[in-house]
């Protein structure tokens, strides 16, 4: 079926499954199955007299019977029952006939006797990690398996990782796979002795090789005819069925045409079945290529068979369905299972293998292409897929392993090459199907390509099956793209995996050639030429003048052919000159194949001479701008290429008679190519404007890296050719007049009368000049091809690198791309580099970087012919830079050039003719005359630099001729110091210059002009001294020269040592400014979560006063309690700007807050979410399976601001829909929105409080046991007064209240109404997050959910920091946190002591009921829950913030509401070690203590043996008082962390200067500010007698020994933070895993997007059908449910075929992430494309855990999404 983008892959089913459930299932094997004997079978058939008809007569029987059980649905159960069958009764006795014994011993003894072949052979599972070695391999297919290649010699070379896309072996023991190392430890053969050529099947006892030739041709006979059978009623003779029943099977077949909906939608409305079902059935035709959708009789399958025709027949050609008979399918079924049973058998033995392989190739009584394989292959295409992979597979496992047979197999597949292509072709199945995707495995073997070459003529009939299947052609018989059909267009895509073909059988060069091999190697050349001439001139463009074109014209199709060639171009060259013979013959037959396509070039085209400053040349009329013009010509290119060879072999110095050069006519050779890059610089002058897209393009990809090399460098090559053939003016000339610019130079008077034309003409005339100029410099100057000059490839390679690091740093892949592969997908790049760049190594983030050494700087050509006009004006200004910096001047000067070979001497004549020299001389004049628009810049930048090649040009030679040497010929200086001819008029070159020297508009040009000029005097000098008699002497010119030069240099430092002053105050004034703005906007620059990890906050931030140490003892709680300093807060508003103060009676001010469900600190990922409706929050259980967390990012608005933005927020939302659909980063109407300052994701806003005052001191402070009881009367109290509320009349006595303590008394509200609306808005988002239910005030929870994100957010905080200190990061609790975190946590608490008010004063009262409960039981309650499933955190935030409530009815003011939050910290202080003490005391550690028992070990001693009486041997005996008191002390320090935080909050106090700073003492700092004894047990020794009462209720729940026994899960502490799952350092290790992971839905098939959970480790079955799940209604992808049962709806994966990382959050929500593994570049490798191995980056990983821990995932993917709104229109909920 055709894939829709973001359908999904799918998998395996059942096996003959009908969705009709009327009919009878057939008759089930019975009894007479249990007492079928095989061997009893098998002696049978032994003795029979026509073996064929006995096992027919068997198969006939049993075969229907077993594999035709009518409607089974999916059902695994069926199926493994079915596999038995078939093994006992049909493969058991062939098995014991073969064998003549129990089969099992039979094939043991078999395997032990085989001499296994050193071939490995695994076939590669889909998604399998495979490897190549890089620098042994011959050639990219050779691969090895995961085993193999760990136990190779190549895992120490640079290798290459890719995933199998399935079929394809290990080439492990292949030796000419590899250049190195064939085999691994595992195939290294053991006998070296032992003779290949030794038939394996001689080792085999006679009899069973007769046995096994009959029953091998019987069985792949009988399969062979079944799945090439065609008649859907009827079985071949000898299969009838005994009895034949009126059953049926419609079967609906697979194609690429109908879509997975189609499918799904027709199969619901033909066979009547569930949507799920028409799923499994689509989902198995897609893999198997076929399945039965119904069973019944005729009748019936027919019906189903017309609708679904009907169906689908509408647009398109219908489903292909069929009716058959169930024993015809039951046959098919088994001929496979047969195919497989070979499959396996052949295993066991060698002998056995090349049995069946003869057997396969045995030909037939019907001659040609008659034996069973043949005939498997020629009806490949009309087989369905399930049963073309199993017989593919065959086909690796046997003959592809059998040297021998693959030879065979290899000429077989040869002579029926273009059959089956041409069945491939007309097929619609991807070519993994399809049986031509073997030739990979026998082409890329060098010695059978050569072998199928030299015998089959292969390279011959691969070009032309594929030139024939182009049929489409223009009258002149190129190749016509231009109006491509989709059909043609879908032909043409298959066509080209012929290409693929011809690769593989060049892809390795021969190393000795033969006479046959020349012979048909150069008719395979010859229809290669047939091929370039059809392409030769295709795709031909007209400028379009006037009018825009009407439709882009089709460029694609020609320029993929173009692409796809490439490779096979340049191997047709590498073949060409490892043999000159056939080098110079190619050349003959690529010149003779051009001349005919220049047949009739110049005809028709009228000829003219050219004449310009006395020299004449003849062309003829023609002009781009006019005429048709091809950018398509291969053919002058291959000759192009063969020239250089040619120039590179010296052939043609050694042997020119051989050589046709005689017959080439130079003129015409350029010719074309010329046209093409003309073409191209008028395109860029902007005159084909008109022309569109497609032309824009084409010019691209004429360049591109993947095209150039065999489009725009050989077009430079051919014009190198042609000038070096030339006179050098006549060249020039004809250059000068198909740019169009000949009469510009050719008469002063045109140039005037020019000037004065239009101004566009004026300037794509100049942008003509500069690109012929520029096209003169490549031609003189590019000579890093081999063959053009005398360089080596490495120097070709080092010079892209030098010129691409000019540009900027690069990283490796960058490299890469810039740079051409060979055909082994090399580019040479790391032979270079290091020899070039140094390596700078990534951070955290970003990649490895490659820079330039300074030493090749001076290799730096502005003019390098491969950049683009961008990169050439980076790489300008970069290096200018670079200069500049190390005080040098700017000047640009050419680079030394290489020196060109022999052919090509005489290009540099062309720096001196005259031509040349008259254009230099008119540009130099023009730039004299600065005024008008006649000349520019860039023109004159040119004209400088190819007069700087000149004169190194002379100064080479000069350099290299010796003294004795005649004079040098070239003589550039003395002719520019020649007056200028006619048509530039006034002075000689150099005169010229020197004027233009000081010219003040020609600033930018001033070092280089100085610097041709110290040139010229320099060669001057050298000539001068050469021709001096006495050349020793030292020249004093040389002398001067060098004070000039440092004067020069002087003045130059002077200027720089200015300028620098000048910037450096100019710095000073900006960073002033900065310095300014940054204070101003202080929070904008603590936003990325980068800081917020290395924030520390030391900067003393305004709305945090709590956080100046104090010497005076601080405590945070109790009555001894120190306030926070009752400083006015003033903040300000970011919409508006203005100044507010924080007030509970003032306007509201709000933080902008962002609060999300969390399962970061869960502790049991098995327990599933709340159910919203039954959800009680008031007791959390210390699994803290699920939290809520708030982060801010401290932004601070008016609430009135903040609604006026959110309002406006909401009706853009809305006006957006309307206008296009789609989504935001951010979901209004969930109430997100992005913070107006910094855009951090949000979705409430927490409103500001002001400080709890400071503690009233003259109150008293009642003991413990006297608080209780007052709070257990008040208890009562309200409890009567709420009974009485809700029953009506007083029926009891009403308990006695405590004095001053008034039910019926409504506290006043301390806040104004802006701020009550703000408190209730954060509740109810809270409320919404949490429970995901419509906000409800009336719901008692509200207030809980409040309190429960406080708690959970301290929590989570203090978790973070705990694990900071474990990274040794000595940071202290407080004073560490970011600012944001400070002021969320500090305005989160706040609210949260205030919540209670806008909740009615009953709902608070009876969470305070419960809460005391747990405190303080009275009697047995279930509903409370027992002390170890609290979480003492959660009860003591909820417990301290609801008590406040209780305490407002209570105007007695005789004590005060810290004493009461100080009992209650130590009844649960008390509370939580015994906690401790019951779950996490562990027996088996006992160190020996030295000293006496402190006092602490002593009374934690007695509080355990308090525990073991009441508990008695549910815990364990432990006699070591210091391991006690250590675990509590260890076990509680969390707890008394997140209490600090809490009331450090709640209380606004400073915390004491210890806890600011790192170090010891922390312990005891804490504790104090705690207003502890730093012996904690003293909390409970001083109350013994309450305790001991409040522990024996505690323990006498019975919820706690039902806990210790072993019901639930047990959460010890301290709790341990969670971590990422490990992951392993080798990248491979998970590719592997994932290879074998299969879906877990769809019985063992592979799943295509294994995708691993990095919170739990879970590997999922990602993007595919068959893992949807439905979540509220909708379906959901595998990755997006798994958060919802791991991650609250938040979730961190790995999808480890595309080594990527996935966060998503919700359902719509999601972004990738780079990966924690790099390459040894320091780069990853998203995608997988690269293939450079892996491996992991724990810095990187560290990074993405915190971000984790920190909640942060979010505000990723919400940051993501705003900077990159394509991730936006992704379905994540599909992943
Ligand atoms: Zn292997
Ligand atoms: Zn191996
Ligand atoms: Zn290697
Ligand atoms: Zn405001
Ligand atoms: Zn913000
Ligand atoms: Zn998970
Ligand atoms: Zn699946």
């Amino acid at each position: 079926m055709r894939r829709q983008p973001q359908t999904c892959i799918f998998v395996l089913g059942g096996k003959m499954a009908a969705a009709e459930p009327d009919m009878e299932p057939a008759s089930a094997p019975c009894s007479e199955f249990l007492n079928f004997s095989a061997k009893d079978t098998a002696a049978r058939w032994l003795t029979a007299v026509d073996l064929q008809q006995d096992v027919f007569r068997h198969l006939a029987v049993y075969v229907p019977r077993i594999l035709c059980l009518g409607p089974t649905g999916v059902n695994s159960r069926e199926e493994q029952r079915e596999e038995l069958a078939c093994q006992l009764l049909l493969l058991a006795p062939l098995e014991w006939l073969l064998l003549g014994e129990e089969p099992a011993a039979g094939l043991a003894r078999l395997q032990e006797n085989n001499q296994p072949s050193p071939l490995c052979g695994h076939v590669f599972k889909v998604g399998e990690p495979t490897y190549s070695c890089r620098e042994c391999a011959a050639d990219p297919t050779c691969v090895l398996c995961m085993q193999c290649f760990l136990g190779s010699v190549h895992k120490d070379h640079r290798y290459r990782m890719t995933t199998s896309g399935g079929g394809g072996f290990c080439d492990c023991g292949d030796s000419e796979a590899w250049k190195k190392g064939p085999y691994c430890q595992k195939h290294t053969p053991t006998d070296t002795s032992r003779d290949t050529e030794e038939d394996p099947v001689a080792q085999l006892p006679a009899d069973v090789v007769a046995r096994c030739f009959s029953i091998f041709s019987i069985m792949l006979r009988y399969a062979v005819d079944l799945l090439t059978w065609d008649q859907e009623d009827e079985l071949p003779a000898g299969l009838k069925p005994p009895d034949r029943a009126d059953t049926f099977y419609c079967m609906l077949f697979n194609d690429e045409v109908h879509t997975y909906e189609q499918v799904i939608y027709t199969l619901q409305k033909a066979v009547n079945c569930s949507q799920k079902e028409a799923v499994s059935f689509a989902t198995t035709v897609d893999r198997e290529g076929r399945k039965s959708v119904r069973y019944g009789d005729f009748q019936f399958c027919e019906q189903a068979k017309s609708i679904i025709v009907r169906n689908t027949g509408r647009q398109s050609k219908p489903l292909r369905v069929q009716v058959m008979h169930s024993s015809v399918v039951a046959h098919q079924c088994f001929a496979l299972k047969t195919l497989t049973w070979l499959g396996q058998i052949i295993q066991y033995s060698d002998g056995l293998r090349r049995i069946l392989c003869q057997v396969g190739l045995q030909q037939g009584p019907e001659g040609e292409n008659s034996s069973l394989v043949d005939r498997l292959m020629l009806n490949d295409s009309k087989m369905w897929k399930g049963a073309r992979n199993i017989y593919h597979q065959l086909l690796m496992n046997s003959l592809l392993m059998d040297l021998e047979y693959k030879k065979i197999f290899a000429i077989q597949f040869a002579k029926n090459y273009e059959r089956l292509q041409s069945d491939y072709v007309t097929d619609d199945h991807d070519r993994e199907f399809s049986i031509t995707d073997l030739s990979v495995q026998m082409f890329t073997v060098p010695s059978l390509a050569r072998m199928l070459m030299v015998e089959q003529n292969l390279m011959s009939t691969i070009i032309r099956t594929f030139v024939d299947h182009l049929r489409h052609r223009d009258l002149q018989g190129r190749f016509q793209f231009d109006r491509y059909t989709a059909q043609q267009a879908f032909k043409f895509g298959r066509v080209q995996s012929l290409i693929g073909d011809l690769k593989y059988v060049l892809i390795s060069r021969p190393s000795e050639w033969t006479n046959q091999l020349r012979l048909k190697f150069l008719e395979g050349l010859d229809a290669f030429l047939e091929l370039l001439k059809c392409m030769q001139g295709m795709d031909p463009v007209v400028r379009q003048v006037g009018q825009h074109i009407e439709m882009e014209p089709e460029w694609e199709a020609a320029f993929t052919l173009q692409m796809k060639l490439t490779p096979i171009i340049s191997m047709i060259q590498e073949w060409c000159c490892t043999d000159e013979h056939v080098l110079i013959e190619a050349y003959r037959r690529c010149l003779s194949a051009l001349s005919q396509c220049h047949s009739g070039l110049p005809d028709g085209e009228q000829p003219i001479s050219l004449s310009l400053a006395g020299h004449c040349v003849e062309t003829f009329r023609y002009q781009v701008s006019q005429e048709k013009v091809s950018i398509h010509l291969p053919v002058c290119r291959l000759l192009a290429g063969l020239h250089v060879l040619l120039s590179r072999t010296e052939v043609a110095s050694r042997v020119p008679e051989q050589l046709p050069l005689g017959e080439l006519s130079p003129p015409l050779l350029i010719e074309l190519p010329l046209r093409c890059l003309v073409l191209c610089a008028q395109v860029h002058a902007g005159m084909w404007r008109r022309n569109g897209f497609s032309l824009i393009n084409q010019i691209y990809y004429y360049h591109n890296v993947k095209c150039r090399v065999e489009m725009f460098d050989k077009d430079i090559n051919m014009l190198q050719v042609g000038a070096s053939m030339m006179d050098p003016n006549h060249f020039l000339m004809i250059v000068m007049s198909r740019f169009e610019l000949f009469h510009i130079f050719s008469s002063a008077d045109v140039r005037k009368r020019y000037r004065e034309a239009n101004k566009d003409v004026v300037q794509q005339n100049n942008t003509l000049i500069e690109e012929m100029l520029h096209l003169i410099i490549m031609v003189i100057g590019e000579r890093y091809v081999s063959g053009v000059g005398q360089v080596a490839p490495f120097d070709e390679v080092r010079r892209e690198i030098i010129h691409q690091l000019s540009i900027r740093r690069m990283a490796h892949s960058e490299l890469v791309k810039a740079l051409p592969e060979n055909g082994n997908k090399e580019t040479g790049l790391e032979r270079v580099i290091d020899s070039v760049a140094s390596f700078k190594e990534p951070g955290v983030t970003g990649r490895g970087l490659y820079e330039l050494r300074p030493e090749w700087n001076k290799h730096f050509n502005l003019y390098f012919h491969h950049y683009s006009r961008a990169d050439q004006s980076k790489a300008e200004e970069a290096q200018r830079k670079l200069r500049r910096q190390n005080g040098e001047d700017t000047a640009l000067p050419p680079p030394p050039l290489p020196p060109l070979s022999s052919l090509f001497a005489s290009l540099v004549n062309l720096l001196q003719c005259d031509m040349l020299l008259a254009i230099e001389g008119a540009v130099l004049q023009w730039a004299v005359e600065p005024s008008g628009g006649g000349w520019t810049e860039s023109m004159l930048q040119r004209v400088l630099h190819l007069v700087g090649m000149a004169l190194l040009e002379e100064q080479q030679q000069l350099e290299n001729s010796s003294i004795d040497d005649d004079i040098v010929t070239f003589n550039y200086t003395c002719k520019i110091t020649r007056p200028g001819e006619s048509p530039s008029p006034s002075g000689s070159v150099l005169a010229l210059l020197e004027s233009l020297q000081n010219a003040p508009h020609l600033e930018v040009h001033k070092d280089m002009i100085t610097w041709i000029l110290k040139m010229v005097t320099n060669i001057k000098t050298m000539r001068e001294r050469t021709s001096a008699t006495s050349s020793y002497t030292m020249s004093p010119g040389a002398g001067q020269e060098e004070t000039v030069r440092d004067r020069d240099k002087a003045e130059r430092k002077r200027k720089a040592e200015m300028a620098r002053l000048r910037r450096e105050k100019i710095m000073a004034q900006m960073s002033e400014m900065q310095k300014h703005f940054i204070n101003e906007n202080k929070e904008l620059f603590q936003q990325s979560l980068e800081e917020l990890e290395a924030s520390t906050s030391t900067a003393a931030h305004s709305s945090s006063p709590g956080l100046v140490p104090t010497c005076v003892s601080q405590v945070c709680v109790g009555p001894r309690r120190v306030g926070g300093a009752d400083q006015r807060q003033l903040v300000t508003c970011i919409l508006c700007q203005e100044e507010q103060e924080v007030k509970g009676h003032g306007r509201a001010m709000v933080l902008a807050a962002f609060v999300q469900r969390s399962t970061v600190l869960s502790k049991n990922r098995h327990r599933s979410l709340p159910n919203p409706e039954r959800y009680d929050p008031v007791f959390q259980h210390p699994d803290l399976s699920l939290g809520i967390y708030t982060a801010s990012c401290g932004h601070i608005m008016h609430a009135t601001c903040w609604q006026r933005y959110f309002e406006a927020v909401q009706v853009k939302e809305q006006r957006r829909q309307q206008r296009l659909r789609g989504h935001t980063s951010y979901d209004v109407e969930n109430g997100e929105f992005l913070c107006p300052l910094c855009e951090c994701l949000s979705n409430t806003v927490i409103p500001l409080l002001p400080s709890t005052p400071s503690p009233d001191n003259s109150v008293d402070h009642p003991s413990l046991e006297a608080w209780i009881n007052t709070t257990n009367q008040q208890i009562a109290t309200l409890h009567s007064a709420y009974r009485r509320q809700t029953d009506g009349a007083a029926e009891e006595a009403e308990p006695e209240a405590p004095e001053g303590f008034r039910v019926d008394f409504t506290p006043q509200s301390s806040f104004s109404s802006s701020i009550s609306e703000m408190i209730n808005t954060f509740s109810l988002s809270t409320y919404k997050v949490t429970l995901k239910l419509n906000p409800n005030d009336a719901d008692p929870r509200v207030p809980v959910l409040s309190w429960f994100t406080c708690a959970y957010t301290i929590q989570s905080i203090v978790c973070v920091f705990v694990e900071r200190l474990l990274m040794d990061e000595d940071k202290p609790l407080f004073g560490s946190l970011p600012c944001r975190q400070d002021d969320c946590l500090s305005s989160l608490t706040r609210f949260s002591s205030a919540c209670w008010t806008a909740a009615p004063l009953k709902t608070t009262h009876t969470h305070f009921f419960r809460l005391f409960k747990a405190l303080v039981p009275d009697s047995q309650d279930e509903n409370t829950p027992c002390v170890i499933d609290i979480d003492m955190l959660h009860l003591l935030v909820y417990t301290v913030l609801s008590y406040s409530s209780v305490k407002s009815l209570d105007q007695c003011g005789r004590s005060g509401v810290d004493s009461a939050h100080l009992h209650i910290l130590h009844l649960i202080i008390v509370a939580h070690m015994v906690q401790i003490l019951l779950t996490s005391t562990t027996e088996d550690v006992c160190m020996d203590q030295d000293s006496e028992g402190s006092e602490e070990e002593e009374l934690t001693c007695r509080l355990y043996d308090t525990l073991r009486k009441h508990l008695g041997s549910a815990l364990p005996e432990v006699t070591s008082g210091w391991q006690l008191w250590h675990c509590v002390k260890a076990a509680i320090l969390p707890f008394l962390r997140a209490a600090a935080l809490f009331f450090h909050y709640l209380n606004s106090t400073a915390p004491p200067a210890d806890l600011l700073v790192a170090g010891p003492g922390q312990w005891e700092a804490l504790c104090s500010y705690l207003s502890l004894p730093c012996n904690l047990l003293q909390v409970y020794q001083s109350q013994h007698t309450l305790m001991e009462l409040l522990i024996h209720r505690w323990c006498c729940h019975p919820g706690v020994k039902r806990s210790l026994q072993g019901g639930g899960v047990i959460v010890r502490f301290p709790r341990e933070s969670n971590r990422l799952i490990d992951l392993p350092e080798d990248y491979s290790v998970l590719i592997y895993q994932a290879s074998s992971f299969t879906c877990p839905r769809s019985g063992g098939d592979k799943s295509r997007a294994p995708t691993l959970c990095l919170v739990c480790g879970a590997m999922l079955c990602s993007q595919s059908y068959c893992c949807q799940t439905e979540v509220d209604g909708e379906d959901v992808g595998a990755c997006t449910a798994h958060t919802f049962t791991c991650g609250a709806g938040l979730g961190l994966f790995l999808r480890v075929r595309e080594s990527q990382v996935l966060f998503v959050a919700g359902k719509s929500k999601g972004c990738f992430y780079p990966p924690p593994y790099l390459d040894n570049y320091g780069e990853t490798d998203q995608g997988l494309k690269r293939g450079n191995p892996l491996h992991l980056c724990r810095e990187r990983y560290r990074k993405i855990e915190r971000l984790w821990r920190q909640h942060g995932i979010a505000e990723v993917i919400g940051h993501a999404q705003e900077a990159n709104h394509t991730l936006i229109t992704i379905d994540w909920q599909h992943l």
